[in-house]
């Protein structure tokens, strides 16, 4: 089974990944969990480069391909021998980001990213993808107490509205695989309602 977890910086994806990947593990299942860009030697070196706050010469063009040629890495690497052997992979941000950053973001051609997605992921979809959404000030509270911001997370509020637009979109536009789940105060509330997202996926 292949879950994505989406949503914006903060919303506490991380944490809920290690939630379901202890109960999986927990019931006998081989869990891979991973991270979106990153997750292979290519990917985390692609990771550096995309998120390096001295990149600020980095076109929108650019961004996309590097994001793409990370997760085509992944996905021949990881994702597809991980599900061909029956294991379950969480993984933190797939295609859905590159929809909402690149393109709600930045404006780059909602056509050529599905290409371009398509051509990444050879054929490999999420069974469910969790969004997570958290209020605004409880984000700014999260993002503030980390260390060191990345390049993208010192991108305008502006940006960062026309990307939550972006996901709430991509939900309405696919319910069966989509499910919202909005960020409780308790961790374990918000894990409760991520478990009735995907369990309708999820093995016996
Ligand atoms: O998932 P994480 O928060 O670690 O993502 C790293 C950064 O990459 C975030 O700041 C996110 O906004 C950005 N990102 C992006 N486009 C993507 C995926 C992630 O701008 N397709």
């Amino acid at each position: 089974v292949f879950v994505t977890f989406e949503g914006g910086d903060g919303a506490g994806k991380s944490t809920q990944i290690r939630f379901l990947a202890r109960l999986l593990e927990d019931a006998g299942r081989e869990v891979v969990r991973l991270r979106e860009p990153g997750g292979t030697a290519v990917g985390e070196a692609l990771r550096a480069v995309v998120l390096d706050p001295a990149h600020e010469a980095m076109s929108d063009r650019a961004e996309l391909l590097i994001y793409e040629a990370a997760r085509a890495q992944i996905v021949d690497e990881v994702i597809r021998p991980a599900l061909g052997r029956g294991a379950a992979v969480l993984c933190d941000r797939f295609y859905d980001s590159t929809v909402a950053y690149q393109g709600c973001g930045r404006g780059l051609d909602g056509a050529f990213i599905d290409a371009a997605n398509r051509f990444a992921c050879d054929g490999v979809v999420p069974d469910a993808t969790v969004l997570l959404v958290a209020p605004a000030s409880a984000v700014r509270s999260r993002m503030g107490r980390r260390e060191g911001a990345d390049r993208l997370e010192l991108a305008g509020d502006a940006f960062h509205s026309r990307v939550a637009v972006g996901f709430e979109q991509i939900a309405e536009a696919d319910p069966a695989r989509v499910r919202t789940v909005l960020s409780r105060v308790h961790r374990a509330d918000t894990f409760r309602a991520v478990l009735e997202a995907v369990s309708p996926v999820l093995p016996e």
